[in-house]
Formats: structure tokens, C-alpha cells, sequence
């Protein structure tokens, strides 16, 4: 009733432009739909330990199982979840159903943090350190269990409002990473003052590692840089060997990418990590 009566306004004003219209107008009823009707799921990608090898954690990476259109990554949806108010929504589905299968993990005996994407609208939500807290209790989890990863948009929005969260969601014992770090405008001085836990660069510097004597030293001079302010380095993008090796080499924390593991369903993460632990206790 109330999309028709949106429909008739918009084919009066718009009329030139309907036919785009009325498909980007169909795709936010979907996606509403998707919310409702539980069509998003979580992939997740391991995070290994280069110290040790182990599996420290895993990032929780929303995907739409589309009913017509198949399985959506995030670059094809997320610009209109944020344009039509549907990403508080969204956060809270992906940290409902990320803490679901974090207590699935834990009854399995498997520990594994779990790190969860946050867009900078979520700013906005200035009791979001209550809600996951409450989250995190409802199912019993520590909060240690969960890592929120934060871009360089929601530090710089509002910086008196984004300390104040990070530093409320810190205290209650959860872990901050800066995503996609060295791409945004953050500057060192205030990244150095800001309650966070680690920086995660950026796959454009990782990429080109490998083939570049000038990209590996900016990226062993930025774990350095992380080190110096007491942050921990995740590299994100890792698709070889040659970069794995170099990052080790240069005394990185952590690091993620397709040369490890691709971002999983949970049943076939269950699978990788059942075959990667009889694969380290073979002689
Ligand atoms: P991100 O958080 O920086 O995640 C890393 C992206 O790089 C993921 O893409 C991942 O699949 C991909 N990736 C990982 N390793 C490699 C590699 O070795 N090579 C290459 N070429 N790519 C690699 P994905 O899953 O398409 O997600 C894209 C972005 O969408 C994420 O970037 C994140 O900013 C956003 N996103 C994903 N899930 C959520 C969510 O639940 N909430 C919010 N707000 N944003 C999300
Ligand atoms: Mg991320
Ligand atoms: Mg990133
Ligand atoms: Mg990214």
C-alpha cells in the first residue's frame, strides 16, 4: 500500500527517468525484503597469525543470497543499503547472525575471534557500545569474541563522536581495527591519541609487494610506524607466496588474503580448518 503510493508520486515527478526508476525502486523493496525475509549471509575469511601460523580469527563478510540474481557481494549493494537508511539494519543483522555462529564456534570448541564491518553512518548510533554489549551477554560471549573493524570515514566524520564510541566499546573489552588504512585522510597525530588496537592495510599497498622493491619498503616501514604507536599490523590482500614470506620477514602481525583462504561459507570454513589442523600435526 504505502510502495504504491510511492510508486504513482515518483512516476509524476520522474517520468523521464522511469524506467531506472522504477528498477532502482524494485531493488530497495528487495533489499528491505532481503532484511526481512533473511537473505544475507556471512562468509568468512581466516586471519592467520604469521608468528605462530595459526588461525587467529576470521572477518565476517556480508554476501546477498538474491533470489533471482544469485549470490551479491558487497560493492553491489551496500552504496544503496547506506543511501536508503537500511545500513543500521544491516550492522545489526550481520552482528546478530557474526555472534550466532561465534557461539556455534565456541560450543564446537573452536576459538576464533570474530571481526565485524561497520560503515561510518554507524556514528550515528551513539548507544551502539550498549546494544553490542547486551549482544555479546544474550549469548553468553566474552568480548573478546569480537573485533569491530572501523574505515578512515567513520574516524574523520565526527571526531569527538567516533573517540567517544571507540573508547566506550574499548572499555567494555572489544577490539578496534582501522580497515583499509593508508587510503583515507587520518592523519598520524590524531590515529597515535585514538583507543584502537590495530591498522589494517590497506590490499593496494600489498598488492604490488612482490614485483616492487619501493612498495615493500613503505609496507616494512608502516609495521614499523603501527609498532611505534603499540598498534598491532594486519595486511590485508596477501595473494602469494613471495608477499606472505616478505611480510613475515618484516615482523608483521597478521594477515588475510586469497593466497590463504578466499572468504568461506561456515561449512566450508569448517572444512578448511579441520583439513589446515591435521595438515600441522602431520610430522
Ligand atoms: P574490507 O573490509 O576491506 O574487506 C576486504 C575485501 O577484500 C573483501 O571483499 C575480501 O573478500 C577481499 N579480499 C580478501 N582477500 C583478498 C585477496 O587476497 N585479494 C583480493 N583481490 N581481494 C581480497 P568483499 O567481501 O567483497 O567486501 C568488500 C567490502 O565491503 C569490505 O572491504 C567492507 O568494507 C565492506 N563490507 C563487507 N561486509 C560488510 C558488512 O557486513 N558491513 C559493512 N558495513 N561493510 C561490509
Ligand atoms: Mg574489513
Ligand atoms: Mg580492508
Ligand atoms: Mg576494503
Amino acid at each position: 500500500y504505502k510502495a504504491k503510493s510511492v510508486r504513482s508520486g515518483h512516476h509524476v515527478y520522474r517520468s523521464a527517468d522511469n524506467r531506472h526508476g522504477d528498477a532502482r525502486l524494485r531493488t530497495v523493496q528487495e533489499l528491505r525484503l532481503a532484511l526481512t525475509e533473511d537473505q544475507l549471509v556471512l562468509h568468512y575469511q581466516p586471519k592467520i597469525c604469521l608468528r605462530t601460523g595459526f588461525v587467529a580469527g576470521v572477518e565476517a563478510l556480508v554476501r546477498w543470497n538474491h533470489p533471482e540474481r544469485g549470490l551479491l557481494f558487497p560493492d553491489q549493494f551496500l552504496t544503496l543499503v547506506e543511501e536508503t537508511g537500511l545500513m543500521h539494519a544491516l550492522t545489526q543483522e550481520v552482528l546478530r547472525k557474526a555472534l550466532d555462529q561465534s557461539v556455534l564456534w565456541s560450543d564446537q570448541g573452536r576459538t576464533l575471534t570474530i571481526a565485524v564491518n561497520l560503515s561510518g553512518s554507524s556514528l550515528v548510533d551513539a548507544d551502539l557500545p550498549e546494544r553490542v554489549g547486551a549482544m555479546l551477554s544474550a549469548r553468553g560471549l566474552l568480548p573478546t569474541a569480537l573485533m569491530l573493524e572501523i574505515t578512515e570515514d567513520f574516524l574523520m566524520a565526527d571526531r569527538d563522536r567516533a573517540r567517544d564510541i571507540l573508547t566506550r566499546l574499548r572499555a567494555s573489552g572489544i577490539k578496534i581495527s582501522v580497515d583499509d588504512f593508508g587510503t583515507g585522510y587520518s592523519s598520524l597525530a590524531y590515529l597515535r591519541d585514538l583507543p584502537i588496537d590495530e591498522l589494517k592495510l590497506d590490499q593496494s599497498f600489498v598488492f604490488p609487494m612482490a614485483d616492487d622493491v619501493r612498495a615493500a619498503a613503505l609496507v616494512a616501514s608502516t609495521i614499523d610506524l603501527a609498532h611505534g604507536l603499540g598498534l598491532k599490523m594486519v595486511a590485508e590482500g596477501v595473494e602469494n607466496g613471495v608477499a606472505y614470506d616478505e611480510l613475515v620477514r618484516y615482523g608483521c602481525d597478521y594477515a588475510q588474503g586469497y593466497f590463504m583462504s578466499r572468504p568461506l561459507s561456515a561449512a566450508a570454513l569448517d572444512e578448511w580448518l579441520t583439513a589446515r589442523q591435521s595438515a600441522a600435526t602431520l610430522p
